[in-house]
């Protein structure tokens, strides 16, 4: 993100890390103290809770919202002025505002009158939200409606096609017509998959086969942390390289693709490669659905996924 590039470490500025007294959850002496063991130039500060909140317990959430407020901004910049010294760049928590982020950090940066950087905090994670909220925004322009919280609790094939799912809402279940399925629940994490004490897994919503062992006594190897990982995180929906669920290289549905967590052959938390293997293989899947519709954006297939062509 742009309001984090300021903190950029092969920029040999110093740094000052600003936070404010009582604000849960972000300690800049303790980032600053790690900076500096590091041999980058580094020293933290800690401003009055009240310059940036009246509330006495406010999130992240909140107290973004309350910079958007030009009040509450004029305020932090003067306190700001009044500790940075010249040629430092200043770390603020990512709580320069939510729906006029883009403002709130450059108004800041001007009137502190030195680079101002986010850092990113725990949950709830005020950068997450403003990309969440981009990405909604993205898909309604392009004429796509996003339903959350809406459980899919049942599905009806036609043939070789998946033709309706169902989810379930407070007066009855609404089915949804698509020509193209994408299935991304998360596997076991996510909630798409289930299991029993028995050690039977199954996935929740197409009962698609999985690669997890059928037993509690081959989830795991014997020492907790083998190097080859543990079987019960390596397995998942097993698809074909268009993405579309098969165990023997045929698509179970024509029409279902499958996506991120609940993909079999990956090991994301040994890999750490969770949210990576979440955005790359959905791009993969999504390419894959559109050359099947024959749609004007899908890549050349001679392309690998993912990757533009030419
Ligand atoms: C606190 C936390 C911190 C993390 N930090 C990192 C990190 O720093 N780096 C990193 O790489 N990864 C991180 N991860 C992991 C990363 O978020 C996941 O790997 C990634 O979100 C997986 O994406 P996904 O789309 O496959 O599944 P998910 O994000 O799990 O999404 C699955 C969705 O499907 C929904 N769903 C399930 N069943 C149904 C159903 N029947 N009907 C409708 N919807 C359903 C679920 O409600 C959920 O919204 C973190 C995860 C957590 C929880």
């Amino acid at each position: 993100p742009a309001a984090q590039l300021a903190g950029r470490l092969d920029d040999p500025a110093p740094l000052l890390i600003v936070g404010f007294q009582g604000m849960r959850d972000f300690y800049p002496t303790l980032a600053a103290h790690h900076l500096a063991q590091t041999g980058i130039r580094a020293r933290a500060v800690y401003l009055p809770y009240d310059l940036i909140s009246g509330r006495r317990d406010a999130n992240n959430v909140h107290l973004a919202q309350e910079l958007e407020a030009p009040a509450h901004r004029q305020v932090l910049a003067h306190a700001l002025r009044g500790v940075a010294a010249p040629g430092e760049r200043i770390g603020l928590p990512a709580i320069l505002g939510i729906d006029q982020h883009a403002a709130v950090w450059r108004e800041l940066e001007a009137a502190a009158g030195a680079p101002i950087f986010e850092i990113p905090t725990l949950p709830p994670s005020v950068p997450g939200i403003r990309l969440h909220r981009a990405l909604v925004r993205q898909i309604e322009t392009h004429g796509g409606r996003v339903e959350s919280n809406m459980a899919v609790t049942n599905f009806a094939g036609a043939g070789d096609r998946i033709a309706w799912v169902e989810t379930a809402t407070s007066a009855r279940p609404l089915r949804h017509h698509a020509k193209a399925f994408l299935l991304a629940t998360g596997g076991i994490l996510g909630g798409g998959f289930e299991s029993n004490p028995s050690g039977h897994v199954w996935e929740t919503i197409f009962d698609l086969p999985l690669t997890v062992p059928q037993g509690r006594e081959h989830w795991f190897r014997p020492a907790f942390l083998d190097p080859q990982g543990h079987p019960v995180y390596q397995g998942g929906v097993q698809t074909g390289a268009d993405f579309r669920p098969g165990l023997d290289g045929a698509p179970r549905y024509a029409n279902l693709w499958a996506a991120g967590s609940v993909l079999a052959h990956a090991d994301p938390i040994r890999e750490r490669s969770r949210e990576g293997l979440a955005v790359a293989s959905a791009a993969g899947a999504v390419q894959a659905i559109l050359a099947h519709l024959g749609h004007p954006a899908a890549l050349s297939t001679s392309s690998p996924a993912g990757q533009p062509a030419g």
